[in-house]
């Protein structure tokens, strides 16, 4: 680490270390190194090392529960953030603000026992708060923005503020942050029986382990859906279910899923979904964009065919 970085980073509070594997982080169980990884303890922390970097000209990954990202063989250039410690949740109402990294999974189960309603349309997605903000996940029950008040941020100039929901251009699988850091997230519940609430997850859970490859180690869909199709039925009905390249295979449970056997590199995963693109590009005239965040990863460039 350079001496100007390493000074702007004197304050921190959470812990810095070198050369640490991705891989154990990613959902899909694979990645190289980060250059450093900063564990954030304070919502200060964040903002600190958000100016650091922009300060120094350091890239920055901001990392959340791991389960839609694509990270390179090689590993990360600069610092990998984890927000895994600001894990606060505080009940106001029937509202209920946790911070970024809460995973939304313990959350939910929470949620039903206050008899609070409305994040159990979001069981089964292996997010942390960030990261489901983020990327506005969501389910075929709703997704994330629908049940946001506001939300704290690190803003581009590295200040900490709240921002109302309006306040971002969230769409389909996108919280459109352009560039501003999570931190907490304030959600909107409603009263109800908390029995009511469970019935509904676990129906919800239900239809997810027959029709997802729920336990295997994926980034969920690998692509979003076209508008008014499914990118599944596409790369289903192109002929690519159980398709393989190396140790990463297109499930057979769902074809917009691709799984990783253990063995299987960033390296497969690009192949694969180049394949997979072209046949659906030849066969239904569809140019399928990427619903996983890739980092630093190559080969997708140009293309599919190419
Ligand atoms: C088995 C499985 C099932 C899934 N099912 C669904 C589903 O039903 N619906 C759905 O929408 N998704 C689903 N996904 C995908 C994934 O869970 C979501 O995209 C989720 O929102 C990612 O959250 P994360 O915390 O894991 O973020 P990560 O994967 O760590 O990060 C994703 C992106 O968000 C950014 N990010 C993370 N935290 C922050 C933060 N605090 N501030 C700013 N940016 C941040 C990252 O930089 C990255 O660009 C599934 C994934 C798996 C593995």
């Amino acid at each position: 680490m350079h001496g100007p970085f390493r000074a702007a980073l004197a304050n921190l509070r959470g812990a810095v270390r070198e050369s640490v594997s991705l891989a154990p982080v990613s959902h899909l169980r694979i990645g190289g190194p980060a250059e450093w990884f900063i564990e954030a303890a304070t919502d200060q922390d964040v903002a600190l090392v958000a100016r650091a970097c922009r300060e120094c000209e350091v890239p920055l990954h901001v990392l959340g529960g791991g389960s839609n990202v694509l990270i390179a063989d090689e590993g990360v250039r600069g610092v990998v953030m984890s927000l895994e410690r600001l894990n606060r949740v505080v009940r106001d109402d029937t509202r209920l603000i946790a911070g970024a990294g809460v995973s939304v999974r313990g959350l939910i189960p929470l949620t039903i026992g206050q008899g609070l309603a409305g994040l159990e349309t979001l069981a089964g997605v292996p997010a942390q708060v960030g990261g489901a903000v983020a990327m506005n996940a969501g389910t075929r029950e709703g997704e994330t923005f629908d049940l946001l008040e506001s939300i704290v941020v690190v803003d581009r100039e590295g200040e900490i503020v709240e921002v109302g929901r309006d306040g971002f251009h969230a769409r389909y699988r996108d919280g459109g942050l352009d560039g501003r850091i999570v931190l907490s997230a304030r959600f909107a519940l409603r009263l109800e029986e908390p029995r009511a609430i469970r019935e509904r997850f676990d129906g919800y859970i239900r239809h997810r382990n027959a029709t997802q490859p729920a336990s295997e180690k994926s980034v969920g869909c690998v692509f979003r859906n076209p508008p008014g199709d499914a990118a599944g039925r596409l790369i289903e009905r192109a002929g690519c279910k159980l398709l393989r390249e190396g140790g990463i295979s297109v499930s057979g449970k769902h074809a917009n899923y691709f799984v990783n056997d253990g063995s299987g590199t960033c390296a497969d995963f690009v192949r694969l979904i180049r394949t997979v693109a072209s046949r659906v590009a030849a066969d239904f005239g569809v140019a399928l964009e990427l619903e996983v965040r890739t980092w630093e990863v190559r080969g997708l460039e140009g293309p599919p065919s190419a």
